[in-house]
């Protein structure tokens, strides 16, 4: 069998290659049913198994509280910059904290449905620090905070989430975890509510993962649109519409190999984390070594899944992309606005591809001499 590409992609993403294998496996017969994933009814019997047992197995793998509905929805990170606020806002403020692009966009978006107020910013940074949580202008009245917990065109990832009552605040912290999520553990005591587009860590574009204290469902605004009601979507299952069922498939499978993952004694989630940590520590050693790349994300903030870089001598990029591609090492090229390299370390990505990559960027160095 031929050893794929590596993909650096920031989303969509690569997946497990076993993940990808089993869904193939299964496309036309699913266990024996004579359907394929994509061809059930959302109602039947072999759908309803196959999301329960997603459900079941994302609860066990992020330790969800008993106490948070986990929501299968779609409309993507995007469609949720409208939504939490249409359901969250109850006619109050809602504030944010801007790391990054993800987080602009949303406090942009929020201000079509609530008054969207900036708590603290890191744009004077260039977006490569996160403010000091002790320094933020948080609105105590506010519906919730907002913050994005990883910027995955910026690079910059909170290593620890604020806690928001120990500023004096008694709001809902509201996370935008799109491109971290089952990266890490979450802090459900620190959340209120977190949502994350699935393409990332999870699964295929069109899965939009929310999970919610129940205390913050059955608020919608009156004009929020039917098949975006929390309480609506809670109260049927999230088969108030058709859900996306085949990237709920997928995410399900996704979630039963996360949960197989073992590093040493670690399993599970523990152990994909400790392999995060070990593949960006090593990129990162090796980008901060050297003087022909470089990374400019304050040390404490950098993020585990996306790493920004440039070249010292930027006009070389298209040739550093295209010896990239030669030698298997994909969708390197950074987002628009920031320029320069991203490589993305999801949860796929083995340490093989971190050290085929490192290898090109020494041979790459090498040829500059
Ligand atoms: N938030 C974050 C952190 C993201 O990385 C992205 C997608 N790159 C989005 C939101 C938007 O997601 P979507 O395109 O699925 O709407």
């Amino acid at each position: 069998q031929l050893q794929r590409p590596f993909n650096f992609s920031a989303g969509p993403a690569a997946l497990p290659e076993e993940v990808l294998q089993t869904a193939a496996a299964e496309m036309l017969d699913w266990h024996g049913s004579g359907l394929g994933v994509m061809e059930m009814s959302h109602r039947g019997a072999e759908f309803i198994a196959i999301y329960e047992k997603a459900e079941r197995d994302l609860r066990t793998l992020l330790a969800v509280p008993s106490d948070y509905r986990i929501l299968f929805m779609q409309g993507g990170g995007i469609g949720e910059n409208a939504i939490v606020p249409l359901n969250l806002s109850r006619g109050a403020a809602v504030d944010f904290v801007l790391t990054g692009s993800w987080s602009q966009k949303s406090h942009k978006e929020a201000g079509k449905y609530a008054h969207s107020q900036i708590a603290a910013s890191a744009e004077a940074s260039g977006f490569t620090a996160i403010p000091d949580p002790a320094t933020w202008q948080v609105n105590q009245k506010a519906a919730y905070l907002h913050i994005c917990s990883n910027e995955t065109i910026h690079g910059v990832e909170f290593q620890e989430l604020p806690d928001l009552k120990a500023l004096g605040a008694d709001i809902p912290l509201v996370i935008d975890c799109s491109s971290h999520i089952a990266s890490r553990t979450i802090d459900w005591s620190r959340v209120g509510l977190a949502f994350a587009g699935a393409q990332k860590n999870l699964g295929p574009a069109g899965l939009t993962i929310v999970i919610v204290r129940e205390d913050l469902i059955g608020h919608a605004l009156p004009i929020c649109p039917s098949a975006f009601n929390y309480e609506l979507v809670a109260k049927n299952d999230s088969m108030y519409n058709t859900p996306p069922t085949w990237g709920i498939y997928v995410a399900g499978l996704v979630f039963d190999w996360v949960l197989r993952q073992q590093e040493g004694s670690l399993t599970g989630l523990a152990a994909i984390e400790a392999r995060n940590i070990r593949q960006a520590s090593r990129l990162y050693d090796f980008l901060d070594a050297s003087s022909f790349y470089q990374n400019r994300v304050q040390p404490a903030a950098r993020s585990r899944m996306n790493i920004p870089f440039f070249l010292t001598d930027e006009s070389r990029n298209a040739e550093f992309l295209a010896g990239a591609k030669a030698r298997g090492l994909l969708q390197l090229k950074g987002h628009k606005s920031v320029g320069g390299m991203r490589a993305s370390l999801y949860n796929a990505m083995s340490d093989a591809g971190v050290e085929a990559l490192i290898a090109y960027l020494q041979e790459f160095e090498k040829t500059s001499a």
